[in-house]
């Protein structure tokens, strides 16, 4: 395989705070249908790979190609058109609105200030809020306002606004923080489906989770790549049980 056919490929990204380098000359190749997870310690460089790649913060040097374009210098709604979802931490839902309303508004016609004004919810627009509500488990609360629902529920509503999007690579950041056992049975199936005919990378600490939900793991240490493959080989590799697993 070339690397080109990667869906997503970074290579050599560097990005420095005032000198000390959060990222160092990192290589990381994503596929399309693939669940990748990465773990580490805090401070490791996660989320700030996740900023780079959404273009939430610029890469000091390197390439990042989504679909072989590069995105290096792009501004970050360029990138959401070019199908990148980034879901952070705290759902950041319209919580007096409905959550066919949340899904209505995310469509991208219904998101630019122009495109408001002439947006109409067709049956299209419908049929696609329906289908996306089933597809995160929530079509049986469409007229619920959102503020009412439990908090996994408003994790899985905010995914579905990505969704809204059709997002070809997505990225989310500890998708089950606080929520109860049942709850990530529902994200771990969730996320398994929602792969499919994209990408999606997900920092996760759980490693239970992990090892549900990842077909590939990545493990960053001090803003480089420590160790990288199927959870088994991460797990017993001796380098990540020093740094991260053994404590
Ligand atoms: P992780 O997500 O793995 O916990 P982060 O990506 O948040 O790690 O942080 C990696 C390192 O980069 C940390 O030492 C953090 O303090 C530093 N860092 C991240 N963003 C900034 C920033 N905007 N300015 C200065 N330092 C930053």
């Amino acid at each position: 395989m070339s690397n080109t056919d990667f869906a997503l490929a970074v290579e050599g990204l560097t990005v420095s705070f005032d000198g000390f380098k959060a990222i160092e000359d990192l290589t990381l190749y994503v596929d399309k249908n693939e669940l990748r997870v990465i773990i580490g310690p805090n401070g490791a460089g996660k989320t700030t790979l996740l900023d780079l790649i959404c273009g939430k913060t610029k890469a000091s040097s390197g390439s990042i190609k989504f679909q072989n374009q590069e995105l290096t210098g792009m501004d970050e709604y360029l990138r959401v058109r070019k199908g990148i979802g980034r879901k952070f931490q705290t759902p950041s839902i319209y919580e007096n609105l409905s959550v066919f309303k949340n899904l209505e508004v995310s469509y991208p016609e219904g998101r630019s200030v122009f495109g408001a004004l002439r947006f109409q919810c067709t049956p299209a627009v419908q049929q696609r809020v329906q289908a996306v509500a089933q597809e995160i488990g929530l079509d049986h609360v469409l007229e619920m306002e959102s503020g009412l629902l439990s908090h996994g529920q408003k994790q899985w509503l905010e995914i579905g606004m990505l969704l809204m999007q059709e997002p070809e690579l997505l990225m989310l950041d500890e998708p089950i923080a606080g929520m109860s056992a049942r709850e990530r049975e529902l994200t771990a199936d969730l996320l398994k489906r929602i792969c499919v005919g994209r990408s999606v990378i997900v920092i996760e600490h759980d490693m239970e989770f992990v090892a549900r939900i990842a077909h590939k793991v990545t493990v960053m240490h001090q803003g480089k790549i420590l160790a990288e493959g199927s959870m088994e080989a991460v797990q017993s590799d001796p380098k990540v049980i020093d740094v991260y697993l053994g404590h």
